[in-house]
């Protein structure tokens, strides 16, 4: 039996590459330097590798920036707006092209935009949208792939290339000419392809690996015949290339017979998360095909649980025989932190349960050491399995019995919105379309110090609560200066909205160095929910009152939501996710009753990753929408009807859920518009949105200043879709990115837009 990894990390266990590439964006560093980086961190993986014993190594799982960009170049998918700045490049397909494309180019008297970026599937990894246009025409403009294939190979080792393949290359971009189908450029890219796999194939690869993620989702009839069309024209111009179509993320489902009836050598399948659809893929598998078993989780963190993996591979085994299989990780490690041995601040009782690249690696090989017979292998990991399924440390018997507890009361409100509505606007006494922010203020250089010098230990607690409190006693002032009428403090003690509310919380664990990239030379660095949330003390109610305690006009209580808190971190594989999303619910529930407590009249709870969530498949989605949606509600519920009662929501398109925004009851929702011009809007209005709405009137994304006409004017197409009385004026999104000159300005012209507009409408809404 053979071991497969579908691709390695390559950001560098130190973040190696981040760094050599911000230096050479920068100029700090020359080319060579950055490709010598390059040069080593592949030559480390595949060393890595090696040495565990794996006999399928990737390579080309390297990217300076992203695995579908260097597709794009490969294939020559450059958009026109880059075809002059590419004439006067040395090299058609050189790495400056390639970093214009990623980052955008200004400079030389060109003023670029870059690629549009969007999230793989369901990962927080971003790719550059390949963008398809009618007058390109397609070459091999670039053999990266080619290149570290011989770059291996004079190392002594032999790798399995790795490709976005074509369907799902295609399908991951926009096409942008009216004229242009997906069988078209099928058509047109295929040569392309071929002609890489040939010289591939000359240079003496023997498999090539192509990722095909697509065929986990919902596929249309048509999209189905162009995976016949792709692969059979792949084998027929060279029957004698190895390919290894990997699919991840999910099950094949109703795509289990196109698959397995593709001219194909090898099917890989993720058996994390979709275990039950080895039945199906083995009694379809053509004795032809050899079938790559992914039983070592790439998404995640922990420890394999052996017993699970053996018995799949066991079943695999007696239904086809050990000959044909290869046993794998779910997916590219991509996703998972390099090397757990560099943690030494983690517990020891949470790191024995846990695996990162480098670990899984040797999951996959003991694994099949197992099978050969290795019992002590078995009976360690079972031990540690045991461990986690009874430590005090994950399971708390007081968080189990409140879950048990959970009733629909608990999910709701008292009264229906329009009650609420009406204690509401007497108790806040706010004017027609009020003016707020998002939360967040600029964090400066001097508040980042601040928080990074309590944590080295460089300033006491006190000095460092003393200064947070003048940054917030500013930032009231300001506010009020400013003539906003629902404050906020401004998020100055927190670094991260996850991380701030997970180091307070039990059940979290933090690692040094345990990143994963987002995007381009971007990492993020999850936390770990590796048991029972509970919340010990209140964690944000002295900051909030404080706040409260300088003003007159009402602040805003900042809360995450659990669904958010969720989706940013790692969870624990244990219990089902919705279960961990109750936990959270009740522990923010338990801070929202604490600032009501302590006499704060809003809070607002966000979820901007809720819509992220949202399962692959049709099928799960609305199963999933519900029960994030009862998890909100049941962290915002236990407050009177009095208590007014707000999310926020950014970084997506919403129509399609809007329903399900609606169901969250939310007396207030802020929400990212400005960017689609309020086009999010009409399926409000559409939909008849019951309840208060911020459409964000501009986008915080970019230093410019919007305004005063401009925002005057969304804020005029707001009212022509929804009632006026219901209509709140914010910016898009928390402004924590933003300088506060820009800032200032910016908020000054919208407080003076919503005067006007409140003007003309404070005439027409006049009683009588
Ligand atoms: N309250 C947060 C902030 O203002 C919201 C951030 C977000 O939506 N991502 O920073
Ligand atoms: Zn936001």
């Amino acid at each position: 039996m053979r071991t497969n990894i579908p691709g390695y990390p390559r950001i560098g266990s130190q973040r190696e590459l981040k760094k050599a590439c911000e230096n050479y964006w920068t100029g700090k560093i020359s080319l060579e330097r950055l490709e010598l980086t390059a040069r080593q961190l592949r030559k480390q993986n595949w060393q890595t590798l090696q040495e565990a014993g794996i006999d399928l190594i990737p390579s080309n799982d390297f990217s300076f920036y992203d695995q579908v960009l260097d597709m794009s170049l490969a294939l020559g998918v450059i958009p026109t707006r880059f075809r002059e700045l590419q004439q006067t490049l040395v090299t058609p397909g050189c790495l400056e092209l390639y970093f214009a494309m990623a980052r955008g180019y200004q400079k030389n008297g060109f003023d670029i935009i870059a690629l549009e970026m969007t999230k793989w599937f369901d990962t927080n990894y971003h790719y550059l949208v390949p963008e398809f246009e009618e007058v390109q025409t397609y070459a091999l403009q670039s053999r990266k792939c080619l290149n570290e294939f011989k770059e291996a190979r004079s190392l002594g080792i032999l790798t399995k290339p790795v490709l976005i393949g074509p369907v799902t290359y295609i399908l991951s971009g926009k096409i942008k000419s009216a004229t242009l189908t997906h069988n078209l450029l099928l058509e047109r890219l295929l040569p392309v392809y071929i002609q890489l796999f040939t010289e591939l194939y000359e240079a003496g690869a023997e498999w090539v690996q192509l990722d095909e993620p697509s065929l986990v989702t919902d596929l249309e009839p048509g999209t189905k015949a162009l995976y016949n069309t792709a692969y059979t024209a792949i084998n027929t111009a060279l029957p004698q290339l190895k390919i290894m179509l990997t699919t991840y993320f999910g099950g094949l489902e109703d795509n289990t017979s196109l698959v397995t009836e593709l001219p194909v050598q090898a099917l890989h399948i993720d058996l994390v998360r979709a275990p039950e659809q080895l039945d199906t893929v083995l009694a379809a598998l053509p004795e032809t095909m050899q079938l790559s078993l992914g039983v070592v989780d790439g998404r995640n963190i922990w420890k394999n649980d052996f017993t699970h993996s053996i018995a799949l591979l066991q079943q695999a085994i007696q239904a086809i025989g050990t000959e044909r299989i290869l046993l794998a990780t779910s997916c590219s490690l991509l996703h998972s932190p390099y090397n757990l041995d560099d943690e030494t601040t983690l517990h020891p009782e949470i790191k024995q349960w846990m695996a990162f690249a480098q670990q899984k690696v040797g999951e996959v090989v003991a694994l099949k050491q197992i099978l050969s017979g290795n019992t002590t292998l078995l009976q360690e990991n079972r031990e540690v399995m045991n461990s986690r399924q009874t430590s005090a440390g994950i399971h708390i018997p007081a968080v189990k019995a409140r879950m048990k507890n959970i009733t629909d009361d608990d999910l709701t409100r008292r009264q229906p919105f329009p009650a609420r509505q009406s204690l509401q606007h007497a108790l806040l006494q706010l004017p027609l379309f009020p003016t707020t922010t998002i939360g967040s203020f600029p964090q400066t250089v001097e508040i980042r110090q601040l928080r990074s010098n309590l944590k080295k230990g460089n300033i006491s607690p006190e000095k460092y609560d003393a200064d947070i409190r003048t940054a917030i006693t500013e930032a009231i002032h300001w506010q009020e200066a400013l003539g906003l009428d629902v404050l906020v403090h401004g998020e100055f003690e927190r670094n991260d909205m996850v991380e701030y509310f997970g180091e307070q919380l039990q059940g979290f664990a933090f690692t040094q160095h345990g990143w994963v990239q987002s995007y381009g030379s971007r990492c993020v660095k999850p936390p770990i929910i590796y048991g029972d949330v509970q919340r010990p003390q209140p964690m944000t109610v002295a900051w909030s009152s404080y706040a409260q305690s300088l003003t007159t006009k009402p602040v805003k209580g900042m809360l995450t939501g659990p669904i958010t808190i969720l989706q940013w971190s790692f969870v624990r594989n244990d219990q089902p996710r919705m279960q961990t999303a109750f936990q959270l619910a009740l522990a923010i529930r338990d801070e929202v009753k604490d600032l009501e407590d302590a006499g704060i009249g809003i809070i607002q709870v966000d979820e901007p990753a809720l819509r992220e969530g949202l399962p692959l498949r049709k099928a799960p989605r609305a199963a999933y929408l519900e029960q994030s949606v009862q998890a909100f509600k049941l962290a915002v519920s236990p407050v009177k009807d009095e208590t007014q009662i707000h999310t926020h929501m950014c970084y997506a398109e919403f129509n399609d859920i809007i329903e399900h925004i609606a169901a969250m009851d939310a007396d207030v929702i802020t929400i990212e518009t400005s960017r689609s011009q309020m086009e999010l809007l009409e399926a409000f209005a559409h939909f008849r949105y019951p309840n208060e709405t911020g459409p964000g009137v501009y986008d915080i994304h970019s230093p410019r200043v919007p305004g005063v006409a401009e925002m005057e004017k969304l804020l005029h197409k707001a009212a022509q879709l929804l009632p006026p009385r219901n209509i709140w004026v914010n910016p898009d999104c928390g402004l924590k990115t933003r300088k506060w000159p820009e800032t200032e300005m910016a908020l000054r012209n919208m407080v003076l837009a919503a005067a006007k507009v409140r003007k003309e409408f404070s005439v027409e809404l006049q009683p009588g």
